[in-house]
């Protein structure tokens, strides 16, 4: 069965989820303002002058993810330390004086999302904190924090390492079915931490959006190659290096969507792929993520249950407008996945 959409002169004019059954109908959104959800931030910006350093210690003091203050959180698990990373750019930024003692931290979220009752007793909700800089360089306000595009496609790739150690810790514990990888930026995506870190979370059942998907994909056999081909006619592909491909997706969770697959990695989990197979996922994700730059946005990775290896990014700076099962689609989405797959190119 093929994806169900319709095109009109060349263009997609709606698209409908095989998985969930919503509607994304491409609508032309130049005029519309959207004065009321980004507003507020726009006019804090303006008026922001540069954070003075009482106000970054103030600031810092009190974040439970920042270096220092590590006795906040639960007992950690294991740190990447300045040494592992010879190529971390914070290092540079504190002229490589005073590095501290780790740059990706882990340890078990304070408050799990699944109850450690259901697990065997054990916690297996994971934060990994990316990096112990809160802020960007001379940050100009709050709001001015440091965000995964700014890290680095090394710096990434050690961060999925780092997940890949947390996994194989969890799936020691046989009552983890299902693990998923998430991530937050922004107060506006849900992040209840301003500081960048991941979630790992480690499931009795399999998590139930990834659930749907595999369900899908034995309705329609071959369901996520048939979404790849259709991207590519679109338009929206993004990068192709054959196992490896990145598109735009008008079928995503949110308006603007990005999915990442390792196509010919079904039923792998992140933690069954060589060093240069999640170098290439990690720099897909990356590369995404680094064109987003610090804009609300999460990103979710899933795994096993008949499905390829895939990740899914969502730009939040749109609102979530979902109707009813219906999502809008602003129709500039085909110019800017072409914008973005040049940009790519560039370098
Ligand atoms: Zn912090
Ligand atoms: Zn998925």
């Amino acid at each position: 069965m093929p994806i169900e959409h319709e095109t009109r002169d060349g263009a997609l004019v709606w698209i409908r989820n095989p998985v969930t059954g919503v509607i994304s109908y491409v609508v032309d959104v130049r005029a519309k303002s959207f004065a009321f959800t980004l507003g507020r931030e726009a006019g804090q910006r303006e008026r922001a002058a540069a954070l003075d350093a009482e106000q970054i210690a103030r600031a810092t003091e009190v974040c439970a993810f920042c270096p220092g203050n590590e006795s906040l959180t639960t007992r950690e698990i294991f740190l990447v330390t300045p040494a592992e990373m010879p190529g971390w750019t914070g290092a540079a930024a504190s002229g490589g004086s005073d590095a501290g003692a780790w740059v990706i931290r882990v340890f078990n979220n304070l408050f799990p999302r699944i109850p450690a009752e259901l697990t065997a007793n054990r916690n297996e909700s994971y934060i990994v904190v990316e990096d112990p800089r809160h802020f960007v360089e001379n940050p100009r306000g709050p709001g001015d924090l440091l965000y995964t595009g700014l890290l680095g496609e090394e710096h990434f790739f050690e961060l999925l390492r780092a997940d890949v150690r947390v996994m194989l810790m969890s799936r020691q514990n046989r009552a983890v079915r299902s693990i998923v990888i998430r991530k937050n930026q922004g107060r506006e995506s849900g992040a209840s931490q301003p500081h960048l870190h991941q979630q790992i979370l480690g499931s009795p059942e399999p998590f139930p959006a990834v659930a749907a998907e595999a369900r899908a994909e034995r309705e329609i056999p071959g369901m996520f190659e048939e979404i790849i081909n259709l991207m590519d006619r679109l338009g929206l592909m993004i990068e192709n290096h054959g196992n490896i491909v990145s598109y735009a997706s008008p079928i995503g969770a949110f308006p603007r969507s990005y999915d990442v697959v390792m196509r010919q990695h079904r039923d792998a989990l992140l933690s069954d792929l060589s060093a240069d197979e999640l170098r290439g996922f990690g720099r897909a994700i990356f590369r995404i993520l680094a064109l987003m730059g610090p804009i609300p946005l999460d990103y979710e990775i899933h795994q096993g249950e008949g499905l390829p290896l895939h990740a899914h990014i969502n730009a939040r700076l749109y609102p979530y407008s979902n109707v009813a099962g219906t999502l809008n689609l602003p129709n500039t989405l085909l110019a800017s996945a072409a914008a973005l797959r040049e940009a790519l190119a560039r370098g």
